[in-house]
């Protein structure tokens, strides 16, 4: 739908849409911009433009229209307990990983909080009506103009004001009376300075009216009001209409400080200790003729560069200047900026990665470590998320239970940013010439490199304002699965028995039968889901192979045959692997909360399956785990088994589950029902879930992780089994323990017969020299005596010890002798030769031990006397004992 056509037809009709009662009352007056003929409702009769188009655009910078000054904190006070004071329930912020839609990573809104997919439709859930939430807001699409524009950021707070209009809510009227009085009563705004934009709001089907509210040219906030469905030519009334009010506070700060910027009055103390820690000699008067300067350029200019050019002109700063005071400012900026994102992200158990909402993360970080080396800003990173969760615990005291671990993962990753940096040096010493957008979008997304790192070694001039809105728009939303399209129509709802009685043999009515599909009227078997595998059995007699639900209807397919549509079926569920399913199906929530534990709250399931023998749990963590990490997950795991905890199962409103528990529940991903399933092991472990559990811990007797794996960046594999599977597992575990120590002893055994040999064997050379020298031809214990002059052995009996002392004593008793001993070490032959002296005058033994040795394949060498050598050759030991006999005997 056309948004201009919509605002044509509505500010024809001023009355029906625009016109409030507090217009009226005031004596708002109705004009048109000269500029743009834009519609606006103001009380100063001498205005004659929309704000957008007025010469008081930002103004108020060193200027503020109020006498009260209210910094972030102090904003929100003031916000929150004028809508408390007017019947407003104060909610507290839901978290920024928005677990509760499946197509968004990130809130980017305060009215995501409460809308809920069902099917195709978006519902709003409210857990009180009015309220007002300060919601943190992430949106990563404009990133080039955080730290510069003055007014953008990657994270904000939106004040929210929601409302439904029935007997407890309001509607137009009261709603913008209420932001008039905000701004008037509260803010101590002059009413001549409030002025109200007509405009319209349309998506996801829905459209209707909306008044933006503008003080001294900025855009406070602005009240939609969804009212109607369906194409403008043909509309109808939505049957939940929805006050959807969102405004900056950062701004609403920024305007009562008058600031040269909002990051000056939404950062506590922090920007001031960063700005004379880095020494910038900033002079206020100049700072807000800048910063007034880039703030009504951007209206003007499409690129954030050309803008600021054009700013720096105006204001006549010299390059000195730009590089001494502005640069580095803006580098402040976006590095407090970006923190603030993280801490909320990181405490919220995102983690930085290279897929999903991980991407925006992980870049955001990196352009902090760039800034700082592209400035040469020496900044402690923990002292900046230290000072902020002081600040903003004020308002959001849960961040101070994340404090360490927004630490630990922002450490780990700049660490592994610095690792990454001369990989990234040689890409970039490649690039030949000035990449593409869509160059630099595959440099980061498959090499990690970021723009902010080329412009650090100058391979770019300026990053592209495009890189950052295409690489957000290509990880803003998850995809989901698409399912095969049945033909269904027209079939009731399957009652599902495992919630109920869960009977294991149950008779049915089979409502149609197709191809090899089955549909009942009622259903004992568990399909597919929340990745426990469906159960298995039989319909009819046939046997069941496959269970999926296609929304609320179950189908059955069958192996051999179908039975007939119309009639009634026997059915058979088969416990055993039911039981088995079960099983690994409650450990896996035993061992998600035992993982977030025992590593830290960033840990969240990221997808799991369970099968009858085993089953895996993926969750989020950064690194892979140790063997100790490990060890502690099962004990913790097994430990919560025998403390025999009752597995409790209760069906709660979605909204009354989310207040009660929070968002942890949703571990297994979005719940698209209105009444959840809350499955619950004290308050161990709390989730959201709709898969088959034992009646207490006990029951999953023993939980065995078998395997674990860092399957992607930011994701662990636990591959494990329980129940019976672990105890199989222990016994084979044990079995194959006992077959290696068996194995091993068996070594250990022979070993020590061997040495005991050789010990005797060594004992034995006295005894031995005196047998063989009665003797001159023939064998005398392994030693072969030729011709009463060569000595030799191959035994494997005697080592090295034995031939060199054996030999040694041989020829000094016979100094006509040769002795040759030959062994096996360590997968080689050895040779060790003796010659006597008098023998070793024509026969000299390092020429033998060469001329063996090489028969071995090796060599070999000495002196006269004594010589050693060897080869690798086993087989010819025979041979070099001959081819050293000969040459002795000869
Ligand atoms: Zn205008
Ligand atoms: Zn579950």
């Amino acid at each position: 739908m056309d948004k201009n056509e919509i605002l044509k037809k509505f500010s024809a009709e001023p009355d029906r849409y625009y016109k409030v009662k507090l217009f009226e009352e005031q004596g708002f007056e109705r004009k048109s911009c000269s500029r743009c003929s834009r519609y606006y409702w103001t009380l100063n009769a001498n205005r004659n433009n929309c704000p957008v188009h007025s010469d008081d655009t930002y103004s108020f910078i060193g200027n503020p229209p109020t006498s009260k000054r209210f910094d972030y904190t102090q904003a929100w006070k003031e916000v929150e307990s004028f809508f408390v004071k007017n019947g407003h329930a104060s909610v507290n912020r839901y978290p920024v990983v928005c677990r509760w839609r499946d197509d968004l990573y990130f809130t980017i809104a305060s009215i995501v909080d409460f809308q809920r997919v069902m099917g195709s439709k978006v519902v709003f859930e409210f857990p009180s009506n009015p309220l007002v939430v300060p919601q943190t807001c992430l949106r990563f699409k404009d990133l080039e103009n955080v730290g510069v524009t003055g007014r953008h950021f990657s994270s904000f707070c939106m004040i929210g004001q929601h409302c439904i209009p029935n007997s407890q809510g309001y509607w137009k009227d009261e709603c913008i009376d209420l932001d008039y009085r905000l701004l008037t009563e509260q803010f101590g705004i002059e009413k001549n300075e409030v002025v109200f934009v007509e405009d319209v709001w349309e998506g996801g089907g829905s459209f209707g009216s909306s008044l933006e509210f503008f003080v001294k040219g900025v855009e406070l906030g602005n009240a939609v009001f969804t009212e109607f469905q369906g194409e403008l030519s043909k509309h109808s009334e939505l049957e939940q209409k929805v006050i959807d009010m969102g405004a900056g506070l950062e701004r609403f700060a920024w305007i009562t400080m008058g600031t040269p910027t909002a990051y000056d009055c939404c950062f506590g103390p922090i920007i001031n200790h960063l700005i004379q820690k880095v020494g910038i000699d900033a002079d206020s008067a100049l700072l807000t003729k800048y910063f007034t300067a880039i703030a009504k350029n951007i209206e003007n200019y499409d690129d954030i560069f050309v803008a600021r050019k054009h700013a720096i002109n105006d204001v006549v700063l010299t390059e000195d200047q730009v590089n001494r005071i502005i640069s580095p400012l803006e580098g402040i900026y976006l590095i407090a900026d970006h923190i603030r994102t993280l801490i909320f992200a990181i405490s919220d158990g995102a983690l930085p990665s290279n897929v999903g909402g991980g991407y925006n993360l992980r870049m955001i970080l990196r352009r902090i470590i760039g800034t700082m080396d592209r400035l040469a800003l020496k900044l402690d990173m923990n002292e900046m998320i230290d000072m902020q969760i002081d600040y903003l615990k004020e308002t959001y005291p849960e961040l101070e239970e994340t404090r360490e671990e927004v630490k630990t993962i922002i450490s780990l990753e700049s660490e592994r940013y610095e690792n990454s940096k001369s990989r990234m040096q040689k890409i970039v010493s490649k690039l030949k010439q000035e990449p593409s957008v869509d160059d630099l979008i595959r440099l980061y997304e498959s090499d990690g490199v970021t723009p902010d790192y080329l412009k650090e070694m100058n391979a770019i001039s300026e990053i592209p304002s495009a890189f950052y809105s295409k690489l957000s728009e290509l990880h803003q939303s998850a995809k989901r699965d698409e399912q095969a399209q049945l033909p269904l129509e027209g079939l009731p709802e399957t009652e599902l028995l495992f919630y109920g009685d869960d009977p294991k043999e149950f008779d049915a009515k089979v409502l149609k039968a197709f191809e090899k599909f089955v549909v009942l009227d009622k259903t004992s078997f568990y399909a597919r889901g929340g990745g426990q595998e469906p159960d298995h059995g039989t319909i009819a007699g046939f046997n069941v192979v496959d269970v999926n639900k296609h929304g609320d209807i179950v189908v059955h397919e069958l192996q051999g045959g179908i039975p007939k549509a119309g009639g009634m079926v026997s059915c058979v569920v088969d416990s055993k692997r039911r039981e088995g399913i079960t099983k690994h199906h409650t450990s896996t929530h035993i061992l998600n909360s035992s993982s977030r534990n025992v590593l830290g709250s960033w840990v969240w399931q990221h997808s799991a399956f369970k099968e009858v023998d085993h089953a895996r749990l993926d969750i989020t963590h950064h690194s892979a785990l140790t063997d100790n990490e490990v060890a502690k997950i099962e004990e913790m795991a097994n430990a919560k088994v025998k403390e025999n905890i009752p597995v409790i199962i209760e069906n709660f409103d979605r909204g009354t589950a989310e207040q009660k528990y929070g968002f942890r529940i949703y571990q297994g991903g979005v719940v698209p029902v209105k009444s959840i399933r809350i499955v619950s092991i004290e308050d161990f472990d709390v989730e959201a879930c709709g898969g088959t559990h034992v009646k207490s811990t006990k029951d999953v007797e023993l939980i065995k992780i078998t395997r674990t794996k860092r399957i992607q960046d930011g994701v662990v594999r636990l591959e494990f089994v329980a129940g019976d599977s672990a105890q199989e597992y222990v016994k084979q575990h044990a079995a194959d323990l006992e077959k290696q120590s068996a194995e091993l002893a068996a070594k250990e055994e022979r070993d020590k017969l061997r040495d005991q040999r050789k010990a005797k064997a060594r004992e034995k050379i006295p005894a031995l020299l005196e047998q063989v020298s009665q003797t001159s031809d023939g064998k005398v214990d392994e030693i072969l005596v030729s011709a009463g002059k060569f000595y030799s052995s191959t035994s494997d009996e005697y080592d090295e010890f034995f031939h060199v002392n054996f030999g040694e004593k041989l020829v000094k008793q016979n100094p006509g002798a040769v002795y040759c001993g030959i062994f096996e070490e360590k997968g080689t032959v050895r040779v060790i030769i003796h010659a006597g002296e008098e023998t070793s005058k024509q026969k000299k033994a390092g020429d033998i031990a060469k001329a063996v040795s090489q028969i071995l394949g090796g060599f070999g060498g000495g002196n006269s006397r004594f010589a050693q050598g060897g080869g690798k050759d086993k087989s010819k030991k025979e041979e070099a004992i001959n081819k050293a006999k000969s040459m002795v005997l000869e």
